[in-house]
């Protein structure tokens, strides 16, 4: 699927959920749908707000009401890697990575691993379900391990 099959699919989604909710279908939404497509990798509301403001009005109470309901939708997914900035990203089942955070300077990096999927696929609990997982690594970068001389320690 390309980033724009995608889109439509997702912005049918999106109506029809505002359609069955009674909630006003507004242009709005789907413009602010359209640029997080047109976002590669993390994106803050302020950020998305600005990158619109060249082609279309919006208020950032809107932007961050419609951050609200796509999270609902799992459309995008919400990080909060540090105390104070709250982070989003496109979400999708397929394409699960994980995140490594550094904890000094708050650099964050992707990563998947196919080992650790199949591991957690194969963990079966009696009452749960399993649909898709995300993991938070936290440490020092390598740039942060230099500069403040950290030596490894194991966990
Ligand atoms: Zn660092
Ligand atoms: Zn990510």
């Amino acid at each position: 699927m390309t980033t724009n099959d995608e889109f439509e699919d997702v912005a049918a989604r999106l109506d029809h959920y505002l359609l069955e909710h009674k909630q006003r279908r507004t242009v709005e939404r789907k413009e602010i749908l359209r640029q997080i497509y047109l976002i590669d990798g993390h994106f803050t509301a302020t950020m998305l707000h600005e990158l619109m403001q060249g082609h279309f009005q919006v208020s950032l109470a809107t932007v961050y009401n419609s951050l609200d309901l796509f999270t609902k939708l799992d459309i995008i997914v919400r990080h909060q890697f540090s105390t104070d900035v709250v982070e989003y990203e496109r979400f999708s089942r397929n394409q699960t990575h994980h995140h490594r955070v550094c904890t000094e300077c708050g650099t964050v990096k992707e990563f998947s691993d196919v080992k650790m999927r199949r591991a957690i696929n194969n963990r079966e609990f009696p009452s749960f379900h399993t649909t898709h997982f995300s993991l938070y690594l936290y440490g020092v970068c390598k740039k942060c391990q230099k500069k403040r001389g950290f030596r490894k320690k194991k966990m």
